[in-house]
């Protein structure tokens, strides 16, 4: 059967990870309320602006209702922003001060860290799994500056840090996976789903 997965639609890049999502085999909706993760095997938190994201979830709490929907064992892909929005900790978290996140990820991430000269730039990655490079978009891309659970595996890098990461089940990565037609991210991520 095909897995169920939704994609936060508060803000951001929705309708190309419906798209991507779809072309892996998934069932897709769009989430928005917390009574809309009733019954998915995966959401994606897309990229965005974290603190758009966070500010318009508040109100129907709806990033603590995404944790506990991950801690009963639904699958999180958070992408750019959504890895924000995923991570133990942020390490410039003022702007997300007095918003809830999701977290569950190990790791601490730096917002807008990659420099004004590659604020916004592309790559070819190596990732583990896949037997030939992804290209990779990077927008405002967040850094991973730190790991901080044993059970975080890196299955990319660039430029010196890890920018695709697995934990359990939290699949994340730094750039827009969405944005280039090459959906074999979407395609583990449907797997993790569904496994
Ligand atoms: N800089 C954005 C943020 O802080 C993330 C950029 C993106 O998702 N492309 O949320």
């Amino acid at each position: 059967m095909a897995p169920k997965i939704g994609v936060l639609a508060l803000q951001g890049a929705v309708a190309e990870h419906e798209r991507a999502l779809r072309d892996s085999g998934a069932e897709v909706r769009k989430v928005r309320r917390p009574a809309e993760l009733e019954g998915l095997d995966g959401l994606v938190v897309p990229g965005g602006e974290s603190t758009a994201m966070a500010r318009l979830a508040a109100p129907v709490q709806l990033m603590p209702a995404i944790r506990h929907r991950l801690d009963e064992g639904m699958a999180v892909f958070g992408t750019c922003a959504g890895l924000i929005l995923s991570a133990d900790k942020v390490s410039d978290a003022e702007a997300l001060v007095g918003f809830e996140r999701i977290g569950g990820l190990g790791v601490v991430v730096r917002r807008n860290a990659y420099g004004s000269q590659v604020h916004s730039f592309e790559d070819d990655l190596e990732v583990t799994g896949l037997d030939s490079p992804l290209p990779a978009v990077f927008i405002r891309a967040p850094v991973i500056e730190e790991i901080t659970s044993p059970s975080v595996e890196v299955l990319a890098e660039a430029h010196g840090h890890p920018v695709a990461v697995r934990h359990g089940r939290v699949l994340a990565a730094s750039f827009h996976p969405e944005l280039t037609p090459d959906y074999r991210l979407h395609q583990l991520f449907t797997d993790l789903s569904a496994g």
